[in-house]
């Protein structure tokens, strides 16, 4: 069964205490959320260690932003897939396009860092999405294809039943400009028929989330889709009432 699911990435915005009024703000909402739907929110690394139980035992998924694409040693800087799990973090956001835009980020790296996440227990929240140019000049089919090909395809048949994919068109990120509810249900259905080439039936029971300038005003016709499953939220994930009525959206 494919989960529903609706993941808030806060990316580097809230000191601790603005956090963590956040998170209260939201698990004293989550009764209003409906059954079967599971809210995730990825504060960041400095809030983790706090935040993790109480929103666990709120019922709230964990995530991290983001993980290291080494086991340990001498990476100034960088917090390990290990580290995270020994704070009871179950999730991780992997692939994300700030990450492979400003940072770097090749499809090797997020494939170690995808499999250490795993070999952590740690869930992988993996990103895809196509740039505008990239969709202007009609090659987002293609773009999108070579980052599950070079990732998501090179996972065992065990490890691929657990991950949760995120598409995210760049251009949608933070723009303002939200992909249609059909170009967002053409692309989830061409994902799933290339993980079905390599993983068979168990590529309709993937989490399919969509991103990318959602609200409340557009996440019922999104999340409407056959193909979206939920949605992975930037910037109206700070703001507990959007947040929630995003999640309530889902049908
Ligand atoms: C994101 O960064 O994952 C995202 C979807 O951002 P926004 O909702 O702000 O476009």
């Amino acid at each position: 069964m494919k989960k529903k699911i609706v993941a808030g990435n806060w990316k580097m915005n809230t000191t601790y205490s603005e956090g963590e009024i956040l998170a209260k703000e939201i698990a004293g909402q989550l009764k209003e959320v409906p059954e079967g739907v599971q809210l995730i929110v990825a504060p960041p690394f400095t809030h983790l260690c706090c935040l993790t139980g109480p929103l666990r035992e709120a019922g709230i998924g964990i995530a991290a932003q983001n993980c290291a694409d080494h086991e340990s040693g001498a990476y100034t800087g960088e917090v390990s897939a290990a580290m995270l799990a020994s704070i009871g973090v179950q999730y991780c956001i992997i692939g994300h396009s700030e990450r492979r835009e400003y940072y770097g980020e090749t499809d090797a790296v997020l494939l170690e860092k995808v499999k250490l996440a795993f070999q952590h227990g740690i869930i992988p929240i993996f990103c895809i999405g196509e740039r505008l140019y990239e969709r202007e000049s009609n090659q987002h089919f293609e773009v999108v294809e070579h980052q599950l090909q070079n990732v998501v395809c090179q996972l065992s048949a065990t490890d691929f039943e657990k991950i949760i994919l995120a598409y995210e068109p760049v251009w949608a990120i933070g723009t303002g400009k939200t992909a249609t509810a059909a170009q967002a249900q053409e692309m989830h259905a061409y994902i799933r028929t290339v993980l079905r080439e390599k993983f068979g039936v168990a590529a309709d029971n993937t989490s399919i989330l969509y991103g990318g300038s959602c609200k409340p005003s557009n996440a019922a016709e999104l999340f409407g889709q056959a193909d979206v499953d939920g949605g992975l939220i930037g910037g109206a994930s700070l703001n507990s009432g959007d947040f929630i009525a995003i999640a309530k959206a889902v049908s």
